[in-house]
């Protein structure tokens, strides 16, 4: 396996770092205490070109795949998970659409992503159906040659900045568990009967809004619906090709957090030497070090597989194992850094509680833990991840 990026990755993992460290770090704070939407590194992103990263150039993007996204939003989560969110919703709910939409989709929905002149958020959860995603009831009825929407998505990421929304409704019988039972479509926020409900007051990853999308009869057009009629099982590819992408906000956010927590304990003195000198802080730091990096490593193989278009239910535990294991390590290391800090660490003058906070988002969205832990062992189980 080749460990190196290419000279291209290189050079946008340079360019992103420079740009999270001169523009998104110093906004990290204000963005959690005033929960205002950065519009400011919205347009920084978008002019330089990272909201169309894993869009084919064809549609405006700059064609470099999973693997360059990942790639920035390692860099951009170092300082701000907000911000690494904005950057995440270039993919969420443009996935599906780039596996299974028609070209005029892809035109229409994902090139203005791409070039930051729109935006889309994703609608798979309910209020009674998170992890359970076929216990979904937003109910799509064919009228002529039309669908007609109706229901409640709820805590959608970025729900009153999008444009438009990648929609799963029951195209089947309201109480069926059958996966082709599910449809996807693409929605128009300013279309009648859409409308932003409850927004969400959230612990952490503030600044990106979350809450419901209420639908109230919204005539969809049969031209909306992405791939066919029944495909639930673009929910499934479009969230396993997403793996590395959640998981990169979890390495960068580790990342940040223990180069944060071991300049402190360079320079912090107790017992008449810097607490760095004591070996229980160097093993703890050593520990973390190793989780992160192993963390890194699951990723990046995560977004080579999804680049490649290994993303099918054979190749999930890889995947999972990516998106369990970064996020897990995200909350570990950011506890742990800000424990290094002692009560400097508990307070808002760092920034350490802010990494706290924002971590945990990261281990229940997109499949909680537990739900990638099921995925893994049915893997295990199946012999799709075996060593003979
Ligand atoms: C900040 C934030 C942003 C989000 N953004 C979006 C978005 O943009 N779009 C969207 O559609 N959704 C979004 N979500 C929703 C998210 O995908 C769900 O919260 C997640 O899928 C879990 O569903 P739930 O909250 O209903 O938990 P539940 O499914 O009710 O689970 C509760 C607990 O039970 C555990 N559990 C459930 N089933 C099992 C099982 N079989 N075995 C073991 N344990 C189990 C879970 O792991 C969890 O710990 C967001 C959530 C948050 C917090």
């Amino acid at each position: 396996m080749d460990f190196d990026l290419s000279p291209e990755l290189a050079e946008l993992q340079a360019t992103v770092r420079k740009l999270a460290q001169e523009k998104v770090a110093p906004r990290a704070r204000e963005i959690d205490e005033t929960e205002e939407y950065p519009q400011d590194l919205f347009d920084l992103f978008a002019g330089a070109g990272l909201t169309g990263l894993c869009i084919p150039e064809e549609y405006g993007g700059s064609g470099a795949g999973i693997m360059g996204l990942t790639i920035a939003i390692e860099e951009v989560a170092k300082y701000s998970n907000a911000a690494a969110l904005m950057l995440l919703l270039t993919r969420l709910p443009t996935g599906p659409v780039m596996i299974a939409g028609s070209p005029e989709q892809n035109r229409r929905y994902v090139q203005p992503v791409a070039t930051g002149e729109a935006r889309a958020a994703f609608g798979l959860s309910e209020p009674q159906a998170g992890s359970d995603v076929m216990g979904i009831r937003t109910k799509a009825r064919r009228d002529g040659d039309d669908w007609v929407l109706s229901g409640t998505k709820c805590w959608m990421s970025g729900v009153r900045q999008a444009d438009w929304y990648t929609v799963f409704a029951k195209t089947g019988p309201a109480d069926s568990r059958a996966h082709d039972s599910v449809s996807a479509f693409i929605v128009e926020r300013s279309w009648p009967g859409v409308s932003v409900g409850r927004v969400d007051r959230k612990m952490g990853v503030r600044g990106v809004d979350t809450g419901e999308l209420v639908l109230d009869d919204v005539r969809v057009p049969a031209e909306n619906v992405i791939g066919e009629i029944g495909g639930f099982r673009l929910a499934m590819l479009g969230l396993n090709s997403m793996r590395p992408i959640v998981a990169a906000r979890g390495i960068g956010l580790a990342e940040g957090a223990l180069m944060y927590a071991v300049e402190y304990v360079k320079q912090r003195r107790a017992f008449e030497r810097t607490i760095a000198d004591f070996q229980g802080i160097q093993w703890k730091i050593a520990e973390l070090a190793t989780e992160i990096d192993a963390a890194r490593l699951l990723t990046y193989r995560a977004a080579r597989m999804a680049d490649a278009g290994l993303f099918t239910k054979e190749h999930v535990p890889f995947l999972s194992m990516a998106k369990y294991y970064a996020t897990e390590v995200a909350v570990k290391v950011s506890g742990e850094a800000l424990q290094m800090l002692g009560a400097a660490g508990y307070m808002k003058d760092h920034p350490l509680e802010l990494y706290y906070r924002d971590a945990k988002q990261l281990t229940i969205v997109e499949g909680t833990s537990q739900v990638q832990l099921g995925l893994i062992a049915r893997g295990v189980l199946d012999h799709d991840l075996w060593w003979d």
